[in-house]
């Protein structure tokens, strides 16, 4: 793993300055030529958010007795979707966060894993419960994430959330897009009047994001699979939000000079190594700001996470 003085000098070469970390690396000119994009630095902005939720948590449990809790159910051995969890409990655990954790073989019964989750409906020490997706075939995640009350839905997935947040007053924000937007505010530029893309339509991640867009006041457009001319609608915004799934999908050709860039795509090269929806050394020559894969928007909705059950315990504890 390279150094931050190693990720500093990598950025430099590019031209990148930070945000979230509080950290700019002064000059933005790579030779004479001046370089556009500023980095969004999302490991060090989640870094911010875990640190804000210490107090936070600690404030929830010198009230109340107890501390925020996050139940994690994981069905089954995918080995990825047991890295996330285990991710996400030593997240919570960090910032003060109870974990219930339940690990439930990949023979479950769709009734006993609803028998599990009214038990955590009713747990007065459970203020989240994550249920990781996704589930084995023969269960019905709609089913089991509708049974999920939507008080305790941390990850904001509920149909009761997603109409709050149509309807303009959120509950639970879903953690991707949620995270998505912590990173625009943290790069100063105003959501206000602009001139939103989202690429992507995916109830996680692409319809919420648009929703909490327009919420703020951004014209939004969403595109998909079928859009006509899409490097065309690309390149009219000032904020393009990318969430498709495609290795390298968007490249400069389609981004506005000075675009705000945030990659939500991850996606495994050959060679195992991990990277965006997004062009990144290309587009981060004629972007103003983009965020980088890794680092970017997957700590981030950890973080995001973290919060809503830290702000679920706050709403139960009437501290909100
Ligand atoms: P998804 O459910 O597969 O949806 C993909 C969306 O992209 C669909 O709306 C699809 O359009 C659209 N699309 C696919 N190919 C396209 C193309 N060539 N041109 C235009 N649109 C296209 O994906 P998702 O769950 O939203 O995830 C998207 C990416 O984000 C994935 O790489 C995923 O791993 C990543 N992700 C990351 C995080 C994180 O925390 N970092 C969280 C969630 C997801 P149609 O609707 O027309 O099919």
């Amino acid at each position: 793993m390279p150094s931050s003085e190693q990720r500093k000098g990598a950025d430099y070469a590019l031209g990148i300055e930070r945000a979230g970390s509080g950290t700019a690396y002064g000059l933005r000119f790579q030779g004479e030529a001046p370089v556009a994009a500023r980095l969004i630095d999302g490991k060090a902005l989640a870094q911010q958010v875990r640190d804000g939720l210490v107090a936070a948590s600690a404030a929830v449990l010198s009230k109340t007795g107890i501390k925020p809790g996050l139940a994690t159910i994981l069905v089954g051995d995918d080995p990825a979707s047991h890295v996330y969890v285990k991710n996400k409990q030593k997240a919570c655990e960090l910032a003060g966060i109870h974990v219930d954790d339940h690990k439930l073989s990949a023979h479950t019964t769709q009734p006993e894993l609803l028998a599990l989750i009214e038990k955590k409906n009713a747990d007065p020490r459970i203020h989240g419960i994550l249920v990781q997706l996704p589930l084995p075939k023969h269960i019905d995640s709609r089913v089991i994430l509708e049974a999920v009350n939507p008080h305790k839905d941390a990850d904001g997935f509920h149909p009761y959330n997603f109409g709050r947040l149509v309807e303009g007053h959120p509950v639970f924000e879903a953690c991707t897009p949620k995270g998505v937007i912590k990173m625009i505010e943290s790069t100063g530029v105003p959501i206000e009047g602009k001139r939103a893309v989202v690429l992507g339509r995916s109830n996680i991640v692409g319809k919420p994001l648009a929703l909490m867009l327009l919420q703020r006041n951004a014209t939004v457009t969403i595109c998909h699979s079928k859009t006509r001319d899409l490097p065309a609608v690309c390149r009219e915004a000032e904020l393009l939000l990318v969430a498709i799934g495609k290795a390298k999908f968007v490249t400069a050709d389609m981004v506005r000079e000075g675009a705000v860039v945030i990659d939500v795509g991850t996606n495994k090269l050959p060679d195992g190594k991990l990277c965006g929806d997004v062009d990144f050394e290309a587009v981060s020559q004629k972007a103003g700001w983009i965020s980088p894969v890794p680092g970017g928007v997957g700590p981030m909705t950890i973080a995001m996470l973290l919060d809503n059950t830290v702000e679920s315990a706050k709403r139960m504890a009437g501290m909100l």
